[in-house]
């Protein structure tokens, strides 16, 4: 089997109810930057990363997987992933302009693409390929708890989450202007959800370390599962002082690029949940790194969908360190195998491939020009 085309395409999702917002980002999309792999018998494999649909920078991703790493692609065979990581990663000419940001979310795009291609030349889907054996994950919503939301609005949309489509955990999103409010809703949800719901919060970076202290270790009066990135993505020692000092767990991961980053993280003794997006990482390869890497330590691996819940949901299943991941509805009904939370855990995929595949509507609805 040869690669013998390589097309891109840019797909705009809306979010719910047209907007949300964390403490850092507001959206009224979300965007999918992502590659289409031909082979040579007919086969096509999709991957995309995870962006928040701005067509100037996802047009970057989109040609940086053309212009610079498609004429290496041509004629090789796409069952062999790791050597075609390796050659991308180490030996393109647009590596030396940055290992991280876009040429390495292009080249994860390409690596989802590849194993998408692989797994549907195989006739199996990806979780069978990585070694796995059908496994119950349970879902997590996020959708519930935007920043945005007026505090009864979080309060009736998590009620509905457990009582009606019977999640038994939800992620809300704190780090407002004042953290006295965060704890208020925390609270109030609390009071709403009673004690068998698991919580989990997301600071989204916007705390300092006094701050991370003071209102961090406050959360434990309301049994929190985790706090998410508490501090800016890339200070491990303020991590690993907060996490020697509060009682809640930290959770991080979805703003570091790369194996060596969460090895870093990870020997400090920074986080408690590892949380890897195969979007910022280069793909199912250097996940997969990631999760052997966590599991050696005892730590759980809890992948930040985003929105990308199609191949997480493959790795988890595969991987012993996963039980648990997030759901976010936006990109899902878009893919021809779109994942299904029902009561609270994923349907196990039966499709051969990674669940990357747009539908053909989805091309015509919200896809956008790539150049
Ligand atoms: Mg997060």
């Amino acid at each position: 089997m040869k690669i013998k085309k390589v097309d891109t395409f840019i797909l705009h999702a809306p979010v719910t109810r047209g907007g949300i917002a964390d403490s850092l980002h507001s959206i009224s999309h979300w965007g999918a930057p992502g590659v289409a792999i031909h082979a040579d018998n007919g086969l096509i494999g999709y991957g995309f990363s995870g962006t928040h649909a701005h067509l100037p920078t996802d047009r970057l991703i989109t040609d940086c997987i053309c212009d610079s790493y498609g004429p290496l692609l041509l004629d090789k065979d796409p069952r062999e992933t790791r050597g075609i990581w390796q050659l991308l990663h180490n030996n393109s000419p647009i590596m030396w302009v940055g290992r991280a940001s876009i040429p390495h979310l292009a080249l994860g795009a390409i690596d989802i693409a590849l194993w998408d291609l692989k797994a549907k030349s195989a006739d199996q889907p990806l979780w069978r390929l990585l070694g796995g054996s059908p496994k119950q994950v349970e879902a997590y919503n996020t959708d519930g708890g935007w920043l945005n939301w007026p505090l009864q609005q979080l309060l009736d949309d998590c009620k509905r989450l457990v009582e009606v489509n019977g999640y038994r955990a939800v992620k809300i999103k704190i780090g407002s202007d004042n953290p006295v409010d965060d704890l208020k809703r925390v609270e109030a949800l609390r009071n709403t959800l009673g004690p068998n719901i698991r919580i989990m919060t997301d600071v989204n970076g916007r705390w300092n370390l006094a701050q991370a202290l003071q209102y961090g270790g406050r959360l434990a009066d309301f049994d929190i599962t985790w706090i998410e990135e508490p501090l800016r993505f890339d200070d491990i020692d303020g991590h690993s002082r907060l996490a020697a000092s509060i009682s809640t767990p930290v959770a991080l991961g979805e703003q570091l690029y790369s194996a060596s980053d969460f090895r870093n993280f990870i020997q400090k003794h920074a986080l408690h949940y590892v949380q890897p997006d195969v979007c910022r990482l280069a793909g199912i390869t250097e996940w997969w790194q990631v999760a052997e890497l966590a599991h050696a330590y005892g730590l759980p691996v809890v992948s930040h969908v985003g929105d990308m819940a199609q191949v997480h949901l493959h790795t988890a299943i595969a991987h012993p360190a996963c039980s648990l991941l997030e759901y976010i509805p936006w990109l899902s009904n878009w893919m021809k195998y779109p994942v299904k939370p029902s009561d609270g855990y994923y349907e196990v995929p039966t499709e051969p491939g990674a669940g990357t595949e747009p539908t053909p509507e989805a091309f015509e609805a919200i896809g956008v020009k790539t150049r």
